[in-house]
């Protein structure tokens, strides 16, 4: 059965990281509520103001908008393999609509939980910076670009900081998590569908691992 695979942590926990290898190497499409909330922000009208004005104060947007836009999204023709949801659901009403959706999709749900300790995750946030061009993700203390500033790949493109990756914004968007998005762990663990991985260690280490648990 074609699966949708589910990754569960903190901000900053490398959710997004992993994703993207995933759609790389295993040609599995990354589906992030976040970088789709992100690209609507752009856009001249009152939802996308709305969204941009939840998304700085480190809140979440409501489950029924997001839903629609996640359905939206995995009714398109690469989604009809198993793909893998970065950042969705976020809280339990997302995670009874996302069972609605799979049934209709005829695919079974993994939930994987990408584990790091909280004194880590703020250095991580805070020191976070991606390219505008092609969304990859540095790190300046543990992952930095071969040029200060710039995107290995874009060096015309100056990479940016996250609005919401702050500190003070940081700390809400983690009282949120604990909150609201944590009890999904004990949901999944409850029926049998949650594998935790260690998130910490390099990026390679944390993929073998994820790799091991889809295999
Ligand atoms: P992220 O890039 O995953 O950290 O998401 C950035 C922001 O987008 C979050 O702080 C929320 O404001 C919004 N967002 C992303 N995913 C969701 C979701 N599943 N439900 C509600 N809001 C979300």
């Amino acid at each position: 059965m074609e699966k949708i695979i589910v990754l569960i942590g903190a901000p900053g926990a490398g959710k997004g990281t992993q994703a993207r290898l995933l759609e790389e190497r295993r040609g599995i499409p990354q589906i992030s509520t976040g970088d789709m909330f992100r690209e609507m922000k752009t856009l001249d009208t009152p939802l996308a103001k709305e969204v941009q004005e939840i998304m700085a104060s480190g809140k979440l947007i409501s489950d029924d908008i997001t839903y629609r836009i996640v359905r939206e999204r995995t009714s398109k023709d690469d989604t009809k393999g198993s793909y893998v949801l970065d950042g969705y659901p976020r809280t339990a009403v997302q995670a009874e609509q996302l069972e609605e959706l799979a049934k209709e999709q005829g695919k079974e749900i993994i939930a994987i939980e990408v584990d790091v300790p909280r004194d880590e995750l703020m250095k991580r946030l805070t020191g976070r910076r991606s390219c505008p061009e092609c969304g990859e993700i540095y790190n300046i203390y543990s992952k930095p670009p071969k040029a200060e500033g710039v995107c290995d790949e874009h060096p015309q493109t100056p990479l940016s900081h996250r609005a919401d990756d702050t500190e003070e914004k940081v700390a809400v968007r983690l009282a949120t998590y604990d909150e609201q998005t944590k009890p999904l762990l004990e949901y999944y663990a409850n029926s049998g569908r949650l594998t935790k991985i260690d998130g910490t260690g390099d990026i390679e280490g944390i993929f073998k691992d994820l790799e091991g648990v889809l295999s």
